[in-house]
């Protein structure tokens, strides 16, 4: 079931509570403190709600359910210890179309009330749908560390000058980051102080300077492999300041849903074959946007360092004096091993780790065999799927051992990753019987193995055709 959220404006209106204990107390406490009127039906009442209904604050109907008690209210919350009564009850209040919440009871329930953090007047709310409310409790938990306390006293301050920063900031972007620098900068800091007059004049500060005009930048992100909690926080933060962003293809979804919903977001894809952007349109873009003063955000597959074209988009900043920054990402090697369990220098095994890009017959070409084809090393090749030939008779050729273990990780780190391991020896063979796609990042080297025995992520490894094989090899001596 998916709910449709509100936050409702109780202040004024009549909310019935049925049942006198601590749930009743609670629910009733909650409603008057969003300013409702709160009649309590119930035969006893705790000795909390009884002082309140003594005070006057909540209204008492003593004695059993009665469906006259239902007049006038808006909403209901059922909160006895008795089934019978809640159906009854939520039937009643189906048939007068009152929104009802039976405590405990998602089926009988027309409203659920959301775990809150409150930071009023912001309010967050958390539902789970009925299905787990310790659940939508305990993030709430998680919610609270991360919103700082002063997120009220802020949005009043901010609702007190709200008309006056439309006025003068008619322009949405502008206003996006008017915002983003009331936030970034001292305001909060002299809330949390105390020192309300000074946060205000600061604010006003920031709203006089909002004129002057904006320069934009761009951040060169790496997106990591595609799990988006790969992502780094600075690499979030940069993600929630985008205007615009321009990616690759090879970015995933749920990175990119990590973005503001009204950035604009740009793909630049550049799959072989498939030109829909050239370099220089990507630069003419970046350029573009950057000089309309908007936070532009490049943001790539992996690292943008590692077979990115990075430095080249930096190389084209600094001629044009854009001011830019660069946040690294988890790179294909790093994450395709860390997911298939690949220790890729683990000691026993390997010395070193290269990164290698076998995109072309061209790069393939320009590659130092002699040294890829020693032991003791790990390899991880890019971009090397529809070289897999080469590179075997190559590495081959060069005497690298037809025993070497191998592992394919074609889409790492992503739900519907897949690992094929072999041997050098029948690496295009396996890579062509598991019909392996990019993106793929191949590890050839002794730790290659070490993917049987270690993997923990998505489905087991589809492994050696030959099963006598050891699955580990022996420690080579040190
Ligand atoms: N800058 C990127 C690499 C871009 S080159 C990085 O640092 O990871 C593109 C190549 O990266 C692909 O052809 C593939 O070999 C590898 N790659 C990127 N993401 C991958 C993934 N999720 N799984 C496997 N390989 C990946």
């Amino acid at each position: 079931m998916k709910l449709y959220p509100l936050f409702a404006d109780m202040s004024g209106r009549e909310a019935l509570v049925v049942g006198g204990g601590v749930v009743g107390e609670r629910k009733a406490a909650a409603l008057l403190e969003a300013g409702a009127r709160v009649t309590v039906g119930a035969a006893t009442l705790t000795p909390a709600l009884r002082e309140w209904a003594d005070q006057g604050r909540i209204r008492w109907l003593p004695g059993s359910f009665e469906e006259a008690w239902l007049d006038g209210a808006w909403l209901v919350i059922a909160a006895t210890d008795d089934p019978d009564l809640h159906r009854r009850i939520a039937g009643l209040a189906q048939a007068r179309r009152l929104f009802v919440n039976v405590v405990d009871d998602a089926d009988l329930s027309s409203f659920h009330v959301p775990a809150v953090i409150d930071r009023a007047p912001v309010t967050v709310a958390i539902s789970s749908g009925g299905h787990a409310p310790m659940l939508a409790r305990l993030l709430r938990e998680r919610l609270e560390l991360l919103i700082d306390p002063v997120t009220g006293p802020l949005a009043s301050l901010l609702g007190s000058m709200r008309s006056r920063i439309r006025a003068q900031l008619p322009d949405l972007a502008a206003r996006r980051r008017f915002y983003g620098r009331v936030l970034a900068g001292p305001v909060q800091g002299l809330l949390r102080r105390g020192q309300l007059a000074l946060a205000e004049a600061a604010t006003e500060r920031l709203l006089e300077s909002a004129h002057a005009k904006a320069t934009g930048s761009v951040v060169l992100l790496g997106a990591g492999p595609g799990d988006p909690g790969l992502l780094t926080l600075r690499g979030l933060r940069a993600l929630n300041e985008a205007d615009v962003i321009l990616h690759d293809r090879l970015v995933s979804p749920e990175v990119l849903a990590l973005a503001r919903r009204d950035a604009e977001r740009i793909e630049v894809a550049k799959q072989a074959g498939h030109h829909h952007a050239t370099q220089a349109q990507i630069h003419a873009l970046m350029r573009v946007h950057a000089a309309a003063g908007r936070n532009v955000v490049r943001l790539k597959g992996g690292d943008p360092f590692v077979f990115g074209r990075g430095g080249e988009e930096l190389e084209f900043l600094r001629q044009h004096d854009i001011p830019y920054e660069v946040v690294p990402g988890i790179t294909a090697a790093l994450a395709c091993a860390a997911y298939a369990g690949v220790p890729l220098t683990h000691r026993d095994h390997a010395q070193s780790v290269r990164l290698v890009t076998a995109h072309c017959q061209g790069s393939v070409d320009t590659l130092d065999w002699p040294a890829l084809a020693q032991e003791r090393q790990t390899l991880a090749v890019y971009m090397g799927t529809s070289e897999l030939p080469v590179l075997q008779e190559r590495l081959l050729a060069h005497g690298r051992a037809a025993t070497t273990p191998f592992a394919i990780i074609e889409n790492g780190s992503r739900p519907e990753q897949r690992v094929v391991t072999g041997t050098l020896a029948d690496l295009v063979e396996r890579a062509g019987v598991h019909q392996v796609r990019s993106p793929a990042l191949l590890i050839i080297g002794e730790v290659a193995a070490l993917a049987t025995s270690l993997a923990w992520f998505g489905r087991p490894p589809l492994g050696a055709a030959h099963p006598l094989r050891p699955a580990v090899p022996e420690p080579l001596a040190v």
